[in-house]
């Protein structure tokens, strides 16, 4: 019985490491924040990330495989055989990015956005809408306005 054994050659420039190490912060930090509320988009998340990353390593493209940095929660991969594909962040819900003076709540995250915090019943449930534009997207209630770690999830596009 023969046994190969084959090598693949994936580098992984200084800036996309740090990328794929924020990557990880990003995923517990919404798990944290978001598992109770939102236990499904912290799964899609978990998933599209090892999925992706998992998908570094295809072969159909050629052995020898340059990841760099693409954005704060993105990647973009050229292949040996002239391909070249992008591991791309998306975020749910569409959030405004923090502002100035703006209340932290949580473990912090590479990518944060606004959402509402407003107590709703009796500080057994909370808002959580995002802000959009400056506006809450929630209605019937004062928003109070805190920072929290954005959910997402990451997709192929190439
Ligand atoms: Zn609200």
């Amino acid at each position: 019985m023969t046994t190969t054994t084959e090598t693949h050659i994936l580098s992984v420039h200084d800036q996309a490491v740090d990328t794929i190490q924020a990557m990880a912060v990003q995923l517990e930090s919404a798990r944290n924040r978001w598992e109770s509320h939102r236990p499904d988009a912290v799964t899609t998340m978990a998933t599209t990330l090892a999925t992706q990353l998992a998908r570094l390593f295809a072969t159909g493209f050629g052995r020898d495989t340059k990841v760099f940095k693409d954005g704060d929660l993105s990647l973009v991969v050229h292949t040996e055989a002239g391909f070249v594909f992008g591991m791309v962040f998306f975020r749910l819900d569409r959030p405004d990015p923090p502002k100035e003076g703006d209340i932290r709540l949580g473990t912090p995250a590479p990518v944060e956005g606004r959402y509402c915090m407003a107590s709703l019943m009796e500080h057994t449930s909370y808002c959580l809408k995002p802000i959009r534009s400056g506006e809450p997207t929630c209605t019937g209630h004062d928003p109070v306005i805190v920072v929290l770690p954005t959910l997402g999830d990451w997709s192929f596009h190439s």
